[in-house]
């Protein structure tokens, strides 16, 4: 059945919809509704191996304020349309800006980018949704204030409240951003605003600075969930260092990743290295300096040893590059310095390169400002490997343990390559955990080689289930492959809160496999 719009909400007839629409942009204003194949097209983009048709929105509603997003809410429950809300809207690799479900209209909040304060003694800042990190980037250079931020790698396009609703992480010592969370305001499904920890309490003024508040400590259900609308959200800026130094640990095997492991765990726990150290792969490293597979082998299929070899020669690349960073007063830098210098003396491998030996190199560069909060937009080099932008994070966790590192290394090498893909990954050093993201890069315009990588992505899936690992987080079309990796108690519990605050299942059905 043909249908003026590009997609419907499962259950709603064109006819509802109409009149849905009708009501959207009486409350919003008829230029925040948007229908047009021409106007959807930018939340349409999936990078997965599945059809885009399966993500495709049936509109997409702007707001500019916490009261259009309440009758946004409430036109949803009038007419039972589910309604999937962004924030920057660039979770490339995770299902972009495209809904979990095809027909669900989206709720961008890119117009809500007010920085609402910065308190630059307190280090705190207050951020409605659309605000992004090169605004705040800006914000903190043109007023000279003496913070830093933490960002994921898109940094400039990219803002801390999607990237934080979703739990993601960046590379300075707060780089673990949920951690850094302080207080949040939500639209509920029912159209009530919650402040979380002390946003409740009138005259208040410790929202930014005390997470808890009072009882139940709500705000991490609140994340990767669908449980409400997240309007405006707090967290803490890193005072700037007078000290900061970057710098480069090569290891040449990749069977060195086990030692890498258990020489830095300890200095990441007594916090000498304070920031979320990254060990990258070596075709992490050539692609983000702008290496591609093509400028090396044409046959198709998974990338042999030799050719890792020669472009470590070629580039100077090691197996694994570990970038870390000190960060502190001189004195403190220093007497760290030694005590890393040391502990790689010690272990008899590694070749330590600093910011003077490194100069303006790639990927040393983009590094060095992804862990001192300098936006850039290097990393996305990762595209032009294998070309064709088909890319899907696995992002296993473990403990920070040499043996586990190594087990995991070797079983995603091991499946990527049979299914004819590159293991194009790093580890990331969080305080006792590694967060280990692969990004599966595969062409998506060839048919064939996106059921490869659709296929690829299961058995990685299934066979890390099989030895006790599951990831962090996890693009839309597998989010209910990977809710059923955490076991049926914790789907009954998240369904119960679901029903009860949102009995109609408006908000983000499906993320998360969460449904009412
Ligand atoms: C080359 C490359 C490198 C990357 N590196 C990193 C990295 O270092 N770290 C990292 O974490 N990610 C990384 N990513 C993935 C992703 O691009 C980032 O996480 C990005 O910050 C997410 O997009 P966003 O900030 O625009 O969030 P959004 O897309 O706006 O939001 C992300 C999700 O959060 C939920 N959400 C958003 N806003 C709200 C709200 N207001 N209320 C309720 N729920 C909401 C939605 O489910 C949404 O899909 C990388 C991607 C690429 C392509």
């Amino acid at each position: 059945m043909t249908s003026k719009y590009q997609a419907l909400p499962k259950g709603v007839s064109e006819a509802r919809f109409d009149a849905a629409i009708k009501k959207f942009s009486a409350a919003l204003g008829a230029d925040q509704v948007l229908t047009s194949a021409e106007h959807l097209r930018p939340y349409t983009k999936v990078m997965m191996s599945v059809p885009d048709a399966r993500h495709q929105p049936s509109a997409v509603v702007t707001a500019t304020s916490v009261e259009q997003v309440q009758a946004v809410v409430k036109i949803c429950n009038e007419y039972k349309i589910p309604v999937w809300t962004i924030s920057t809207g660039r979770n490339f690799g995770y299902g972009s800006a495209a809904p979990v479900e095809r027909g669900q209209i989206v709720l961008d909040l890119k117009k809500m980018n007010k920085i609402i304060h910065i308190d630059p003694e307190l280090c705190t800042a207050l951020v409605e949704p659309g605000v992004t990190y090169q605004q705040l980037y800006d914000y903190i250079e043109d007023n000279k204030l003496p913070l830093m931020l933490s960002f994921s790698a898109p940094s400039a396009i990219a803002g801390p409240v999607g990237n934080t609703m979703d739990r993601g992480v960046g590379y300075t010592p707060y780089g673990e951003h949920f951690l850094m969370q302080c207080g949040m305001e939500l639209v509920l499904a029912n159209g009530d605003v919650l402040r979380t920890g002390m946003g409740g309490v009138k005259g208040d003024k410790a929202w930014q600075v005390f997470k808890w508040g009072y009882g139940p400590t709500l705000d991490g259900m609140f994340t990767q969930s669908n449980y409400g609308i997240c309007t405006k959200m707090g967290f803490w800026l890193m005072p700037k260092p007078p000290v900061f130094k970057p710098f480069e640990i090569k290891f040449d095997n990749e069977a060195d990743i086990n030692e890498i492991v258990e020489m830095l765990r300890p200095l990441r726990i007594a916090n000498i290295i304070p920031n979320a150290v990254v060990i990258a792969g070596t075709l992490w490293e050539a692609a983000t300096c702008g290496v591609r597979r093509s400028d090396y082998i044409t046959e198709p299929g998974a990338t042999p040893d030799s050719v890792l070899a020669q472009i470590r020669k070629d580039k100077h690349l090691g197996a694994w590059n570990v970038y870390c960073a000190l960060y502190g007063s001189p004195e403190q830098v220093e007497v760290n310095w030694k005590i890393v210098t040391e502990t790689i003396k010690r272990a008899g491998k590694g070749r330590i390169v600093t910011q003077e030996e490194a100069g303006d190199t790639q990927p040393f560069k983009y590094r060095a400002q992804l862990m001192s909060g300098v936006p850039n937009l290097q990393e996305f080099g990762l595209y032009n490997w294998r070309g064709g932008g088909g890319s899907m994070w696995f992002a296993p966790v473990s403990q920070a343990r040499g043996s586990e590192c190594d087990k995991q290394y070797a079983l995603a090498k091991q499946i990527l390559n049979k299914h004819g893909l590159d293991y194009v990954g790093e580890f990331i050093v969080g305080w006792r955990d590694m967060h280990h993201v692969i990004d599966v890069l595969y062409d998506r315009t060839s048919e064939e080689e996106t059921k490869r990588a659709n296929a690829c992505f299961n058995e990685l899936l299934d066979e890390f289930e099989k030895e006790g690992y599951a990831v962090y987080r996890v693009n839309t079309a597998f989010q209910e492959r990977v809710a059923q990796s955490y076991g049926p108690v914790k789907r009954s519990v998240e369904r119960k809160i679901k029903r009860a605050l949102d009995p109609n299942g408006i908000l983000s059905p499906g993320k998360s496999g969460i449904n009412i």
